[in-house]
Order: C-alpha cells, then structure tokens, then sequence
C-alpha cells in the first residue's frame, strides 16, 4: 500500500500546512493605495514590529480552506454512526426557508414591527414544541443542549426559592448520564447524588426511591436513556420524585427516538430541552450553532427566562415583564438561533405530525436492523431486547483478541466512516454506541454492517497489527491521545511547532 508521495498528498487529497507557516505577513487579497495625509491619531501608541499575522492571497486563501475542508467528514458525504448526535440528513428545503432574507439579514435589535414575520415563525415554533411534548411552556433562547439544561435547572433553582425552599440542594442524576447532566446541575449550583442502574441497563426505581428526601431538589433522567433503551419506570420514577417535593428535569437529547409517538408531559417531565440540531435536522457537528429550547411543566413556566413574546392586537411583541410570572433572567443577549428556529420548524411543517411519528419509527427500526446484523459478531449487553434509535455494542468479545473499541474506531477511519461513539455511556466498558437515524436507506445501513462484520472477522482471523496500525490513510496517523491530554500544546509559536503534514505522509 502506498502511504508515502513525495508531495505529501494523497491522491486529489492535498496536504496542507497550518495557515501560519504558510501564510506571509506581506500575503494580501486586496491592492489598497497606502493612505496619504490622514494624521496618526493613535498618540504614539501605534504598534512598533510588525504584527504576525499571516496574509494570503485570494486564490491561496479559497485553496487553504477548501483543502482543510476536504479533510472533514461530513453528514453529506456517508453514514455518520456517531451515537447520541442523531447525525442525520439536514434537508436542503431547511437551508432554502432559513436564507430568506426577512428571516436571515435580521438584526436583533431592530424594532418589533419590522419583525413581525420572525416573531410568528418563533411562536410557531413553540407552538409545535409545546403540542408535540405536550407542555404548557417554552423558552426558545438556550443555544445548545448543555445550554437548554442550564435553563431548565436555573428553572427548578427558582421554583424552589420561591416555595421557600432553596435548601432542596441535591440531584439525582444516574450513572448512566452525559456529562452535561452533572456538570449542569453543579454549575446551577446543586450537589449531585449518583443513582445506580440496574442490569438490564436502565434507571433502578429502588435506588431512587431509597434517595428521596427533603433535600432533594431535582432528578435528571434520559429518556431513552444513554443505552439506548426505554425507561419504563419513569412515569413511577417521577411520581414518587414530586411527592418528594422535587422536580423532573428529563433530558431530552435522544427524543428522536420517541418524537410524535410519546408526549414527554404525559410521563411527568418538568423541563426537558430538545435539541434543535438532533431531533430537528438543524446542521451540527464542527462546534455549532446549536439550539435547545427547553419545554416547562406549569409549575416551572412562570420562571422562564425572557423575553417573552406577546400577541396583543394582532402584532407580536417581545416583552421583559409579564404578568403572574418571575423569570429567573435570561439565557443570552438576544432571543436565540432564528436560522435553527427556521430550519426546525420547516422540517417540522413539511413533515407534518405523522411524518414526525414515522421518524421516530423508522429511527428505531433502522438501529434494531443494525442490531440484529451487528449481534452476532459483537457482543450487544443488552441485545437480549430490541433497542430504541441506538445500537450499543462493548469490545468485550474482541478484547480478549488484543482488538479494543479504540481500534475497531480507528480502523472505521480508513474504510471511510465517522467513528461511532466510543467509551460512552460510561457504564458499559469499551462502549461502541451507533446511532444510523432515520435517513439512512437500507443499502447504507448494510455497507457500514458489512464494514463492521468485515472488521470482526479481521479481529477472529487474528490480525490485530492491522488494528494497532490503523488509521493509514487519513491525513494524521494515530495520535497519542494520552500524551496531548497530559502535555497539550496549546500554542503556536514560530519556528517551535510543526504541523506533521509531513509526518502524516510517512
Ligand atoms: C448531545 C447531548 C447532550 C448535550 O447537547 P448539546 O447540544 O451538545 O449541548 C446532552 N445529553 C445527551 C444525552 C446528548 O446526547
């Protein structure tokens, strides 16, 4: 196999350095006469050297960024098994609503009646929201889904000060949680408590029952939980949370799996935030932007964050105060991601409440397809069972071979695939947890099952080299992850650093 050219590319993939050694202070896409006569107003205080900063031409500025993004893998370009992300296909009708100009060259501060048609489109929204989970609130402006967390806790946070009761210090959270649950309720200042699963995978309704008290403030529960599985004690896990007093925080990342089919306000939920970006096919992956509105119960909606939006008169208006309600502030600057509302809403509209229900059915059945292939060559700890929208797979088979879940991940890279997640949820060791999604047809599904067996079998046939070598191809070998979360180099200096585009090529 050829892993080294004397360009350093590989093939049409070109081999790019860091736009630092190969940009030039002198490099500019613009040919400016040097200003003449303007008197220097800077009082002595102007830079001395130079600034190093690096310069590129137009055509070498379009090169450097299309080559860095040739090097991304992308929903658009295959499957994405990145479990708990819900990478699916991003419709392009979306992208078509979200580029109206009345929605896209909006600036938040313009006065309301120039906006009319954007405030309608977020009441809609909400409206779609709070129908489909089947709760009376909405607070549309959390960025992310840690962020729409956050809210849902400053929420509870609020609620229990106004019963007087700010002592309730102490969340629930499973062992089992993302770790934006814990890392969550700490920052809104409560003190977690950690609850056991039992062996089937799943919340146990004794640990929590034994961990009520008058303490409590909060249970932050998945649901379907990290597993990929249906908690079916929920609604008894939130009943007997509220006759303690405490509140229901349900996240709800992984609501593609029950969007249309299961109201979250039927089970008891008090706050759970829906990630545009998953459930709702906004873009994601690469850092943003996000968005998570998060849906209140009644007894949490007067404390939602502002603004609020207002329909009085026929024209919509957004509003600081209301009536009956005490927000406990505001979640940012502004009102939220209006290119993620628009995209949201325009899946949702086109299609419709049953499309929305065969989503989720056909999330879930694609993920028990992929299971019942995967089955028997991996082990799957709680395969017994069909599973919800996620395949979750563990290296245990293949460990005892020399092969771990890093190295089936590294190989996938160069068969051409997104790694699925690795080592998440953290109560399953060596975890693989694949997510396909509803928009993948059989014959993807079927590749990457392919894939996956092809790779089991390499494991059996006992070419663990193949394993420890991979990945081959991609731009970067295998990094030592250890050593860059110990001594991580967090800046460029000239001359110090080296990009390894070379490297890459031996
Ligand atoms: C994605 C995810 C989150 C966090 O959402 P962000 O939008 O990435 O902040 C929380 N919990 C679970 C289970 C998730 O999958």
């Amino acid at each position: 196999m050829i892993t080294e050219t004397t360009s350093g590319n590989r093939g049409l993939l070109q081999a790019e350095p860091l736009i630092f050694e190969s940009g030039h202070a002198t490099g500019t896409g613009v040919d400016l006469p040097e200003p003449k006569g303007t008197p220097n107003k800077l009082g002595g205080l102007g830079r001395k050297a130079a600034l190093d900063l690096p310069g590129f031409s137009e055509p070498e500025t379009m090169r450097h960024y299309v080559r860095l993004s040739q090097k991304n893998y992308a929903i658009d370009l295959g499957l994405f098994p990145l479990g708990s992300c819900t990478m699916k296909h991003n419709p392009r009708l979306n992208e078509r609503a979200a580029r109206f100009e009345g929605f896209a060259d909006l600036h938040p501060l313009q006065p309301t009646s120039t906006i009319q048609g954007a405030l309608e489109l977020m009441d809609e929204l909400a409206h779609w929201l709070c129908t489909l989970t089947g709760m009376p609130a909405v607070a549309l402006s959390p960025k992310a889904g840690a962020h729409g967390e956050f809210c849902g806790m400053l929420a509870i946070k609020a609620a229990l000060e106004a019963r007087g009761e700010s002592h309730r210090k102490r969340v629930l959270v499973p062992h089992s949680a993302h770790g934006t649950n814990p890392a969550t309720a700490v920052a809104a200042g409560f003190i977690v408590d950690e609850i056991e699963g039992d062996e089937d995978g799943r919340v146990d309704l004794h640990d929590v029952t034994a961990k009520l008290g008058p303490d409590l403030a909060a249970i932050m529960i998945t649901n379907p939980n990290t597993c990929g599985l249906f908690e079916p004690d929920i609604k008894k896990i939130a009943d007997a949370v509220h006759e303690a007093g405490a509140y229901f925080y349900c996240d709800g990342a992984n609501y593609n799996a029950i969007v249309g089919k299961v109201r979250p306000g039927d089970l008891g939920v008090d706050a759970m935030h829906i990630n545009l970006h998953k459930t709702f096919s906004t873009p994601h992956g690469g850092g943003g932007p996000g968005a998570g509105p998060t849906v209140l119960s009644a007894a949490l909606a007067p404390f939602a964050p502002v603004p609020h939006i207002v329909l009085k008169g026929g024209t919509r208006e957004l509003r600081e105060h209301m009536a009956g309600t005490q927000a406990f502030g505001r979640m940012c600057a502004f009102h939220g991601q209006m290119g993620m509302f628009t995209r949201a809403l325009t899946y949702m509209m086109s299609h419709g409440s049953d499309g929305l229900r065969q989503v989720a059915e056909d999330a879930v059945l694609n993920a028990n397809y992929l299971l019942a292939r995967l089955k028997p060559h991996f082990t799957a700890p709680f395969g017994e069972r069909p599973c919800m929208h996620e395949v979750l797979l563990d290296d245990s088979s293949i460990k005892p071979k020399g092969v771990e879940t890093i190295d089936m991940a590294k190989a996938l890279l160069d068969e051409g695939y997104h790694p699925f997640t690795t080592y998440f949820p953290l109560v399953v060791h060596g975890a693989m947890l694949i997510e396909p999604t509803e928009t993948e047809p059989k014959r993807e599904l079927d590749r990457f099952a392919d894939v996956m067996i092809a790779l089991a079998e390499r494991v059996n046939a006992g070419d663990v080299e193949f394993f420890k070598q991979a990945p081959k191809l991609t731009p970067m070998r295998r990094l030592d992850d250890t050593l860059a979360a110990r001594q991580p180099k967090l800046r460029w200096r000239r001359g110090a650093n080296d990009s390894g585009a070379k490297v890459a090529a031996e």
